[in-house]
């Protein structure tokens, strides 16, 4: 799914894509010319290996973001979360995929492993 820069107003436009079993919505807004701000949610799951103990598991995806794209190459450097977008389109396929590739470099562990991280609440 893909918006022209100059469609998205200030308002505020709707958003939803998908990629497998995750699930990309929420909201764009204008709040500069060439920057649009987003908010939404993410939410369902993916395959990953756990990094402690080598597991294929699903992990279980549920968190907002805060995420803006630019027009163009952005000079200043106020937000953390961006991204540049070169032909004048905002593409929300690409922004869940980035923000899917970061959430991959975290260290993600099974549920095995994290409940052993959690001081064995379980008492085994
Ligand atoms: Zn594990």
């Amino acid at each position: 799914m893909k918006i022209e820069f100059k469609k998205i107003p200030q308002s505020g436009i709707d958003f939803e894509v998908k990629q497998d079993n995750i699930k990309f919505c929420g909201n764009a807004k204008r709040v500069d010319k060439n920057l649009v701000k987003c908010n939404g949610n993410m939410s369902g799951s993916f395959n990953h290996i756990c990094d402690r103990c080598g597991v294929d598991f699903e992990k279980v995806v549920n968190q907002s973001f805060e995420i803006y794209a630019s027009n163009g190459i952005y000079n200043e450097d106020n937000y953390d979360n961006l991204i540049e977008y070169f032909d004048a389109y905002v593409n929300f396929d690409t922004m869940l995929k980035s923000e899917l590739e970061s959430l991959k470099c975290e260290y993600l562990y099974c549920k095995n492993c994290s409940r052993e991280n959690n001081n064995n609440i379980l008492g085994e």
